[in-house]
């Protein structure tokens, strides 16, 4: 059974489209289970209606016709109760519902399985039999089961396919297209969507027109020749060393390029309209497609070679295409992963928003994003990036969501967002130079969270009192190779002396987790469980060093330096760093800098940092809590996983009771105390962490004049009386409605997220 699975998962992964990937599930299962019927129903949420996809045994012209009510039939009941029905008289059953139309008999055993995806009920497949005497038996049922789960995936991916092109599930053309992701940054952003992808990468090659089919024949033709210049040059080299079977697999890769059907395909696709990259993906796809579903061992290992031909043919073709690329006014960056890097590129005046499949809202890029005001939509799992170049695309960072092809109606509704949402702005210029002072006169520091240089600016035009936390990781990562001492200097010099007189706290490198560095890979199962932030930089004191030794130098006449540790779970990794930062501090006097000592303090950001506070406390002058990573430590949430992102509140009650124990404890142990994780830069998480006792805020620019307008209105007694009221619900749900069911009522509604903009098609 295993290996007619995993054919028919193979099978169906090659079809270029849904009804193609519907009609192989039908027939293939049909064969498998030896049943009269098998047909797939899938639910269109436009009409609310399952519709018959494909079948196998009914009548054909049934299909695309026959509809049921969300809970009609056994088909519906099915998807309502969302677990298989397995009759073996299934006419008898009350719930029947007989379709002449169909040409279907009376049937009498029926299989019914739901095909979920992420909760989501996309349709169910059904196995029908005449005989009486047959009964599915567990086995059966499981195997389905099996399949179905296997293929709901598949299936949502080809359905969302179908979407972008503006097509709904009986192929009339749609509008407002609409796809579910994860909040990354707020805002709303309509724009020109364009697809970056990695090099080399097959599957990530978008669609596009060829804009001169010569052009991209010849280009084409080209890359094909150095490929098999390549080949034949290694082969020789290697001739005297290799055994005559290693040799002939030379021969068989040249031999699929010289196989007319391959490159004859290509160069055909290409004739009906298709760029070179785009019509080599879906023919190599094809191959590749054809091989793995072969019996034979031998033969199935050559997909391996046909894609690694497809490769070498796509490395030559996009070294051709070196031209610079274009950005258009209002570029939307798409991408299967964004990497910091990849928002440098685009010219910063016509970047206005972002959309990755992987990531989720707490990831770094996210929070990059939300420094630079970007709207940006995370963890869109199931879109095919590759159909999504060059469309209008319009972003909801507040919900989450994007949509494709939007209809006149749909952009003006989103357009008067983005208006209101500057004029909001606009109204909160004036707070710049005011403190922040509750009206019964508790004054809280607004200090900001920053990495780029844009921030500086951003900052201080939004009215900053300090640096809580410079990612100095960000020039790290947008660098070739480890910085120079000087290189860091000059980069933390311009921060320094941009926020002078006011305090900037430096955290040293905290790589690992979601921040990689091209130059210094780390590669791990459980990469925020491993070799992050201070255990690899006490592993690597020459990179601590030359950071810290920049840090001190760059602080020169202005000394308003603070060092902050991250990661810490051990005091030991506090006494180890701080012995290394004397050591610098010392020798850079020696060699003749008038610095001062920086103060020093450490990151709560792991359960057992929550337990030490007083620990900590004594040995360094100041504590600031990480919420972003505490949250997904304490809730055991990956912040980067989209598919667990409903799961990350940083208003869990456990969150709520650790920050206000961290403030109890600190304030015990006579510390500082600020926090500088995105739950600050979240009005009702800013009134929240005042009335614990966070002495300072940090955050992104973009939130700080709200959080700012918002704390001057309230006095310090009623944010108590709030934060009491949260301490004791026990759902992050509740504990959220309540916040912003108080903060609408005090006047903040206009600060609150517009939410359900449209409902959810895809
Ligand atoms: C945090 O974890 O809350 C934090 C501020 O650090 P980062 O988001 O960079 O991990
Ligand atoms: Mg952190």
């Amino acid at each position: 059974m295993l290996s007619v699975l995993r054919s028919i998962v193979q099978e169906v992964n090659a079809a270029t489209d849904l009804q193609t990937a519907l009609n192989i599930i039908v027939s293939r299962v049909q064969s498998a289970m030896d049943t009269d019927v098998c047909s797939v129903y899938l639910f269109d949420s436009s009409t609310n209606r399952y519709l018959l996809m494909a079948t196998e045994g009914l009548n054909q012209d049934a299909v695309g016709k026959v509809t049921l009510g969300h809970s009609e039939g056994l088909v519906g009941l099915v998807g309502v109760r969302e677990e298989p029905i397995n009759l073996e008289d299934a006419p008898s059953h009350p719930r029947y519902r007989y379709f002449p139309e169909t040409g279907e008999e009376r049937y009498h055993s029926f299989l019914g399985v739901p095909i979920i995806h992420h909760r989501n009920v996309l349709g169910v497949i059904v196995v029908q039999q005449q005989s009486i005497s047959r009964v599915f038996d567990e086995g059966e049922e499981a195997f389905l089961v099996t399949v179905s789960a296997q293929l709901a995936a598949i299936i949502a991916h080809s359905e969302a396919t179908g979407a972008i092109g503006g097509l709904s599930l009986s192929g009339e053309a749609t509008k407002d297209v609409n796809f579910k992701g994860v909040a990354g940054a707020p805002g709303v952003a309509i724009g020109n969507s364009v697809v970056i992808f990695p090099p080399a990468d097959l599957d990530a090659v978008p669609d596009k027109v060829a804009e001169d089919t010569y052009i991209e024949i010849e280009g084409f033709k080209k890359a094909v020749a150095g490929v098999r210049k390549d080949i034949q040059s290694v082969g020789e080299k290697l001739a005297t060393q290799l055994r005559p079977e290693e040799q002939a697999l030379f021969d068989v890769y040249l031999g699929i390029l010289d196989d007319n059907a391959l490159v004859g395909e290509v160069v055909s696709r290409i004739e009906s309209g298709s760029w070179a990259q785009g019509a080599l993906r879906d023919v190599i796809k094809e191959y590749a497609g054809h091989f793995e579903m072969m019996g034979d061992a031998y033969l199935r290992e050559r997909a391996v070679d046909i894609k690694d031909l497809g490769r070498r043919v796509l490395a030559y073709l996009q070294e051709s295409d070196q031209s610079e690329r274009e950005y258009p006014n209002n570029t939307i960056l798409v991408s299967e992963e964004l990497t910091p890097t990849m928002l440098g590129e685009v010219p910063r005046e016509k970047l206005i928003g972002l959309v990755s499949v992987r990531g989720s809202g707490n990831s770094h890029v996210a929070i990059l994003a939300r420094a630079m005001g970007l709207p940006t939509v995370m963890g869109l799992v199931d879109i095919p990036v590759s159909r999504l170049d060059s469309r209008e695309l319009i972003v909801d960072g507040y919900n989450g969501q994007i949509h494709a092809s939007p209809s006149p109606e749909l952009r003006s509704v989103y357009l008067n967002i983005v208006e209101e949402e500057k004029e909001l702005v606009k109204g909160l210029e004036s707070l710049k130079n005011e403190t922040c002072t509750t009206t019964d006169g508790h004054r809280v520091s607004v200090w900001v969270n920053t990495g780029l240089m844009t921030d500086v600016v951003r900052s201080l035009s939004h009215g900053a009192e300090g640096v809580g936390l410079y990612r100095t990781e960000v020039p790290f990562m947008i660098n070739e190779r480890f910085p120079s001492e000087q290189e860091q200097r000059d980069c933390y010099r311009e921060q320094l002396e941009a926020f002078a007189p006011n305090m900037v706290t430096m955290r040293t490198l905290d790589i690992g987790g979601d921040k990689a560095l091209s130059y210094f890979p780390i590669n791990e199962e459980n990469p925020f469980l491993g070799w992050r932030g201070i255990r690899v930089t006490l592993d690597h004191p020459e990179i601590f060093l030359v950071q810290v030794r920049a840090m001190l130098k760059a602080s020169e006449g202005l000394d308003n330096l603070r060092i902050m540790l991250p990661m810490i779970c051990n005091v030991s990794e506090v006494e180890e760093a701080l012995h290394l930062i004397y050591r610098v501090y010392h020798e850079v006097r020696e060699e003749g800098a008038n610095v001062t000592m920086p103060q020093v303090g450490v990151m709560i950001e792991v359960p057992a940092a929550v337990y030490q506070v007083k620990e900590l406390a004594e040995r360094v002058d100041f504590l600031s809590v990480g919420s972003n990573d505490l949250t997904q430590y304490l809730l055991a949430v990956d912040r980067n996983n989209p598919r667990v992102a409903g799961l990350y509140h940083s208003f869990h009650p456990a969150v709520l009771q650790a920050l206000a124990k961290i403030a109890k404890d600190a304030k015990k142990a006579g510390t500082q105390l600020s926090i500088c994780g995105e739950m600050a830069g979240d009005p009702a998480g800013a009134v929240l962490l005042m009335a614990m006792g966070y002495e300072a805020l940090s955050m992104n620019a973009s939130n700080l004049p709200r959080v700012k307008s918002v704390i001057r209105n309230i006095d310090l007694e009623w944010a108590k009386q709030l934060l009491d009221k949260v301490l004791c619900l026990d759902s992050p749900h509740i504990v959220k409605s309540t916040l912003d069911l108080a903060l609408r009522d005090a006047g903040f509604g206009r600060y609150m997220r517009p939410g359900g903009v449209v409902s959810s098609h895809v």
